[in-house]
């Protein structure tokens, strides 16, 4: 790629123009302000408020979260791509303090609209200006029976900036804080982690070592984060009555606990016939026996080490788009014509890449670490997926949209398998589609399969945690047991990377949220299925239409159109199929070649 040309960064400046902004000490003030007069407003009135009162309470409870949302979603994307700035991450922990101290005068309203009898709501829900906002108000319902008296709700809220969200800050300052040495150099996470990507297999072993050596040096500070995390989240559960450590997550997900099981027992039993089958291929591919650990991911000896300027990106990707839908191009498209996206790696920027949209009225901002690598391509692809869908469901508004794990992937994983077969298609000759192949079908483990051992590993740390803290030892021992199972015997798991766990974020910041990628990609996989099979008529329309209703639409129901149910086993299995369907394909074309 070249490197004079600057790649484009974000512009937050709509929101505000620095951390400097007076228009943000206007707007906190302004937030506390009108949280208190909706306090004086309807604090004890909610029962009696006429249709068109209870309307108004709607209205300005949607001002205010536009206010919160603009403020905190500023504070974040303007700390992130500058984790060193001590300036900017005490802007975001000064806004969530001061939000989370004015949304306590705002707590009464939803207890009051629970505390209504059905009756009351089916009245009120009869007024069809009222029922725009059926979704969120079903969604306030849902979590009665775990509510607690108004004084403790306030005191958890007040609690967490210390308890569990400070638990959550400390592990993601100090993870961008550390650094890794590979040959005098120093790197952070977000650049190490590409050095296990070069085709360098020296090098590649440097940088797992390295990873393995931070990991365990850590062990002690990240595995008392962790437990930390863990119990704060298990008083809190214990307190409202969930089940199981899963049951919040999945209740605010509108999942039941058994889909989940069902979808993590499906994809356990293919581990064997898909993960340990594909492991057993890419070593013969790799030339080993068995593939060391960091080398899971490694590109292929005779990949081409093609990379991928900006402009060729973008007009990939968007050709991609453009061949499934015109109508997703136009949407995404959009994406490049503004300054939406943090395309470069910087020193501070966070790692990875994420959509983040401050308001979900207005469009979202897209963080890359583009260094040009085919992997980036898809990077985009998939980045470029959830803005497209973000776009599609502003209309929604803000009280009603929520971001429901279970197909908040499906756009994002449904963008990378167009822009995966399109490569696919254009590839020249064997080894480029064995090497499409290779690389396709690792990613849909890593997604589809790895993520579900994951799950099984944040499932047994928080059981265990029960009965006491788990010592990093145990911690890095369930953590190898699930590896072994999942990867099978042609990948060498052994005790040097037992403590790589500490680097999945999700089990920190988002506890249980790991099999939604799982569950996203089978569900993308049999869509997709269908999509090839030609059987689903106005596919693109239909799809869209998903994707516009992912938040406001029952998922059992949203799927329905496409004749899929994500209840059954053999959904998941389906969905499985697919992966499988590659990785035949992949065995076929390395049939008797000598790699
Ligand atoms: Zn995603």
């Amino acid at each position: 790629m070249t490197k004079s040309k600057k790649l484009p960064d974000w512009d937050l400046s709509e929101y505000y123009k620095g951390i400097d902004d007076e228009q943000i000490d206007k707007d906190l003030k302004l937030y506390a302000q009108k949280a208190k007069k909706f306090a004086k407003d309807y604090r004890g009135k909610v029962a009696k408020l006429s249709a068109d009162e209870f309307l108004k309470s709607l209205k300005d409870l949607e001002k205010l979260s536009v206010l919160a949302e603009k403020l905190s979603g500023f504070a974040y994307l303007n700390m992130v791509t500058q984790m060193q700035n001590t300036k900017a991450s005490a802007l975001y922990q000064r806004i969530s303090e001061s939000l989370t101290e004015a949304a306590k005068d705002l707590l009464f309203f939803s207890l009051e609209y629970n505390a209504l009898s059905d009756a009351q709501v089916t009245s009120l829900l009869a007024d069809k200006r009222i029922s725009f906002y059926q979704p969120y108000l079903k969604r306030v319902r849902k979590f009665k029976p775990y509510e607690l008296k108004e004084d403790i709700e306030k005191t958890l809220l007040e609690k967490d900036i210390t308890s569990g969200s400070a638990w959550v800050r400390y592990y993601e300052e100090f993870m961008a804080r550390l650094t890794y040495e590979v040959d005098g150099k120093k790197y952070n996470d977000a650049e190490i982690s590409k050095l296990s990507l070069s085709k360098d297999a020296k090098l590649r072993e440097k940088a797992g070592k390295e990873i393995n050596r931070v990991s365990k040096e850590n062990s002690f500070t990240v595995s008392y984060i962790y437990n930390m995390i863990i119990k704060d989240k298990a008083v809190e559960d214990e307190k409202r009555g969930f089940k199981t450590p899963m049951s919040a997550r999945n209740l605010a997900e509108e999942v039941s606990d058994k889909t989940v099981d069902v979808l993590a027992e499906t994809v356990r039993d293919n581990y064997k016939d898909i993960a340990w089958r594909f492991y057993k291929i890419k070593a013969k591919l790799l030339g080993v026996k068995k593939i060391k650990y960091w080398d899971r991911n490694a590109p292929l000896p005779f990949e081409s080490d093609k990379t991928y300027s900006w402009d060729e990106t973008v007009k990939i990707v968007l050709d991609a788009y453009k061949s499934f839908s015109p109508k997703l191009y136009d949407v995404a498209k959009e994406f490049f014509s503004h300054n939406w996206i943090d395309v470069a790696p910087k020193t501070g920027k966070r790692s990875g890449a994420f959509c983040s949209g401050p308001l979900v009225t207005e469009h979202p901002f897209l963080l890359l670490n583009f260094v040009g690598k085919r992997n980036d391509v898809l990077t985009l692809a998939h980045e470029l997926g959830h803005g497209c869908h973000h776009q599609l469901r502003r209309k929604n508004g803000i009280l009603n949209e929520t971001t429901r794990m279970t197909t908040e992937e499906v756009a994002s994983v449904f963008g990378e398998m167009l822009v995966f077969q399109s490569m696919l298609n254009n590839a020249k000759d064997k080894k480029e589609k064995i090497s499409l192949l290779a690389m396709k079908v690792n990613d849909m483990i890593n997604t589809a399969i790895r993520q579900i051992a994951f799950h099984f590993f944040e499932t047994r740390a928080h059981a265990e945690r029960k009965s006491g803290e788990l010592s990093a030892e145990r911690l890095n021992e369930i953590w190898l047991e699930e590896m072994k199972a999942s990867l099978g015997p042609s990948v060498e798991v052994d005790n040097n990377s037992a403590a790589i766990w500490e680097q999945v974020g999700h089990f920190f910041f988002l506890p249980f949220y790991v099999y939604a990628y799982s569950f996203a990609d089978c569900v993308v996989n049999s869509l997709y299925w269908l999509k090839l099979s030609g059987k689903v008529k106005n596919f693109e329309d239909k799809y869209l239409k998903l994707l516009s209703q992912t938040a406001i639409g029952d998922y059992k129901e949203i799927f329905k159109p496409f004749g899929l149910n994500p209840e059954k086993r053999e959904f998941w299995q389906g969905g499985l199929n697919l992966i499988k369907y590659y990785l035949v394909q992949l065995e076929e074309l390395c049939k008797g070649g000598n790699f």
